[in-house]
């Protein structure tokens, strides 16, 4: 036999040497794009039109440009979440630790579902979930990680269903019309979940909210029976812990009383807020927190992981095993055994990123007290920043902050349509790149949105921010 002669695409693409060049350019790029962020000497969001967008990319890949300024254009076209004026979206802040469990996971591409496609994900999958569950309080319980909050509630009312549907829809399909009971404030994936699950808009109650945007633990009696009066068969409750809008912690014990009353699947989407639990200083505000059947947590909110990081907890360990019962017995040693090391049987997803590797890397680096830290800083923040919009005369606060999310509006009382303004100096505040707000519509009026996310956020980037947004709102 003779050696191949010519070098063939795929030895180029598997070309060990080019690998580490490739990455040493890349490190190199984002260090250097790091410190440009968290030293404010560059945009926090460089924006541009879609179309812009769109346009931009198409020459490049007409220019068929090398990876290296692919790289740096990626960088150029990204919205910098760790410049101390991204206050935007939920989206955490990544330690820097934390990406290169990404990068692990990638070139490993070990699809963690079975045990052999992910000895080291499962193992450390096993000891992050058990962490989790002894900070929430359950006494035992179990987990996995899953891609985002939006899939572990989805998950959970899946297994809320399996529990507490009087018949088997996994097998037999609906018979009854079944129901959950949410706060009006819920994230919109819950009732997503819902829908999904053919449970209509019927099947998705909405409990309305009182002053401090949290679940009218009154309305759930009348609420429940008004259901069940239309022939409802409500199978579960869930919780916010805090709400993706203001970050409103529910009465969690109230709701807990309500759904060991009448036998309901109690479920906390903690994806934002659950991670009080890590702060000796706020976890008063999931109180009741261990006696929810599951429990979701986003470690890419307010526990500095990279996007997707989400755990879902379960309070009795053998539960998880439950949700997606069916027959693959080709992938585990058992069809009935419960064997934690196949996360596969218990998640949505079949392959999977290792994503507990991200959690273990901040946890042995830094050590647990590094979580409390980051919600301490977070909700300090919040604080600061709602004392200042109540002193600012053009401003109005929506209500005081319990987490690290604050409304606000640009007020001024010769103005009729502040709708409109508000989202006028929004979208003028993100063209000037040096901020990064959103904005959301609450009980009808339109509200600037800040989630305090970054740790260095201080109290000078907040009076930058209210300087600009005052004189765009005072141009109007
Ligand atoms: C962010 C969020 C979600 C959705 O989670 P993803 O990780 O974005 O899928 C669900 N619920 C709440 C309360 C959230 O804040």
């Amino acid at each position: 036999m003779s050696a191949p002669t010519t070098t063939s695409l795929l030895d180029l693409a598997y070309n060990v040497n080019h690998f580490r060049q490739m990455g040493h350019e890349l490190i190199d790029l984002l260090a250097n794009q790091l410190e440009k962020s968290l030293n404010r000497e560059d945009e926090v969001i460089p924006f541009r039109t879609p179309a812009e967008e769109l346009a931009f990319w198409q020459e490049q890949l007409n220019k068929k440009t090398s990876p290296s300024e692919t790289f740096q254009a990626i960088l150029d076209h990204s919205t910098k979440v760790h410049h101390p004026g991204y206050m935007g979206h939920q989206i955490g802040v990544p330690a820097l630790i934390a990406p290169f469990g990404g990068l692990l996971s990638d070139v490993l591409a070990n699809g963690t579902g079975v045990f052999e496609m992910g000895m080291a994900s499962n193992g450390l999958e096993r000891l992050i979930t058990d962490w989790l569950c002894r900070k929430v309080g359950y006494a035992a319980g179990a987990g996995f990680m899953t891609s985002g909050g939006t899939l572990a509630n989805l998950t959970a009312m899946l297994a809320a269903r399996k529990a507490k549907a009087p018949t088997e829809v996994w097998e037999e399909g609906h018979h009854e019309k079944l129901a959950i009971m949410v706060s009006a404030e819920a994230h919109y994936c819950i009732d997503r979940a819902a829908r999904i699950m053919g449970m209509g808009t019927e099947g998705i109650i909405k409990v309305p909210v009182d002053r401090q945007f949290k679940i009218r633990t009154d309305l759930l009696e009348p609420m429940l029976q008004q259901a069940k009066d239309k022939g409802l068969t409500v199978i579960a409750v869930a919780g916010c812990a805090g709400s993706t809008a203001t970050g409103s912690y529910d009465d969690l014990q109230a709701l807990a009383r309500f759904s060991h009353k009448h036998n309901l699947w109690f479920h906390v989407d903690g994806a934002h807020g659950g991670a009080v639990v890590c702060s000796e200083v706020h976890k008063h505000l999931v109180q009741g927190i261990q006696e929810a059947d599951t429990i979701a947590i986003d470690f890419h909110k307010m526990m500095m992981s990279p996007a997707l990081t989400t755990a879902l907890l379960f309070k009795r360990e053998e539960d998880p095993f439950k949700t997606f019962q069916q027959r693959a017995q080709y992938l585990w040693d058992s069809e009935q055994s419960y064997e934690w090391y196949h996360s596969g049987k218990r998640t949505f997803e079949c392959t999977k990123l290792m994503l507990s590797v991200r959690v273990y890397l901040i946890l042995t680096t830094y050590g647990e007290q590094i979580f409390g830290e980051s919600v301490e800083r977070l909700h300090a923040t919040a604080k600061t920043f709602a004392a200042m919009l109540e002193e600012h005369p053009s401003f109005e606060l929506l209500l005081q902050p319990e987490a690290n999310i604050v409304n606000f509006r640009y007020v001024r009382e010769d103005f009729q349509d502040l709708d409109r303004v508000n989202a006028h100096i929004r979208q003028q505040l993100v063209e000037n790149k040096q901020h990064y707000i959103v904005q959301t519509t609450i009980q009808g009026k339109r509200y600037l949105r800040t989630a305090l996310m970054n740790p260095f956020t201080n109290e000078n980037d907040l009076r930058d921010l209210l300087k600009e947004l005052a004189s765009l709102g005072d141009q109007c």
